[in-house]
């Protein structure tokens, strides 16, 4: 219940905030000191707190930035930033129910602890405002919008470490990223990915969370009944219906799943180069996956590339899906290695 973490601090801040009032519980209202606000009417207050989830949230209708309460007060005092966050994330909160008792608010439910952590911790992409980096950065790569729902925005990688401080030493940069969560079969977070941004030489970091879980991007949303899909990249998952991502070849995680072999197609990037990646298809054919073969007139190395330069993705995976003796042939035709 960080809502009070987040008011107990507002409160402390207050008085550098112009015009700041309470409208209603869980609200409150100021002059944005981000943008300034209206320069032309200085009683116009269009900054808002308000509860979102657990926390407090702020939101400016003149500059529309839109931040969770702990970026607002970084960006304005990295002191008593540092005591929240100490207070935030060292021992829960639940000693500040007592501490501002005149506030009621009631306790939404969730689906884990760490769903709670990680929403805590992060901002999710599409409550971020429009021109923001990782907004542009997924609306470049044609991220549908409804599956930037699912990704989330670290200002600073190192923060990540919260979710496991086994990467303590390992994380040694500051810079911001896009975070695809993985979730088990049961909703619980197993770990992250974290994509660069600005073309960082590491363009992955991957933080495991529970040691002996597979780690499969969207597994939580997939219907086992369907056909689905497995890919390589966890960003090539979200331009197909019903698929997930093993995060690189390992495909061999597949089996830990219990999903039917029948139901899954495996799509491998298009690397008729790749000698491994040759290898690897070829075993799969033999163990009785149907997989993509791509057509020679594609030329682009993953889904997502293929969607940037215009290709129907989900038409091109339905049309060229193979099993058995059908696949070897198209197999043999596309391998240039
Ligand atoms: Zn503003």
């Amino acid at each position: 219940m960080s809502v009070f973490l987040d008011q107990k601090y507002l409160m402390l801040m207050s008085n550098r905030l112009p015009l700041f009032k309470k409208k209603k519980d869980n609200t409150y209202n100021c002059r944005c000191i981000i943008c300034g606000d209206s320069q032309k009417n200085r009683r116009k207050a269009r900054g808002y707190f308000f509860a979102y989830k657990t926390d407090l949230r702020y939101k400016c209708y003149n500059c529309d930035i839109s931040l969770s309460f702990g970026n607002f007060l970084k960006s304005q005092d990295s002191l008593m930033y540092s005591q929240y966050s100490l207070e935030k994330y060292s021992e829960g909160h639940n000693k500040y129910a007592n501490v501002v008792p005149e506030f009621k608010f009631e306790e939404p439910v969730f689906k884990s602890n760490n769903e709670k952590l990680i929403d805590k911790l992060l901002d999710r992409v599409d409550t971020l405002p429009s021109d923001h980096e990782v907004v542009l950065f997924c609306n470049s790569r044609k991220i549908p919008k409804e599956k930037q729902k699912q990704l989330y925005f670290i200002n600073n990688i190192k923060d990540i470490v919260q979710l496991n401080d086994k990467y303590k030493e390992s994380i040694q940069s500051e810079e911001p990223r896009l975070v695809l969560p993985f979730y088990d079969s049961n909703n619980q977070i197993s770990g992250v990915t974290c994509r660069a941004l600005r073309g960082e030489a590491l363009r992955y970091i991957t933080i495991k969370i529970k040691d002996h879980v597979p780690l499969i991007f969207g597994l939580d949303g997939v219907n086992k009944s369907k056909p689905i899909y497995v890919v390589e990249g966890p960003i090539d998952s979200l331009f197909l219906d019903n698929a997930i991502a093993v995060g690189g070849t390992s495909f061999g995680k597949l089996d830990q799943t219990g999903i039917d072999k029948d139901k899954l197609i495996v799509v491998f990037d298009n690397q008729p180069r790749n000698k491994e990646v040759c290898k690897l298809i070829d075993k799969n054919i033999e163990q009785g996956y149907n997989v993509v073969i791509w057509p020679q007139t594609v030329v682009e190395k993953d889904v997502n590339e293929m969607v940037m330069s215009g290709h129907n993705v989900k038409k091109l995976v339905k049309d060229n899906t193979f099993n058995g003796l059908t696949a070897k042939m198209k197999f043999i035709s596309w391998k240039r290695c």
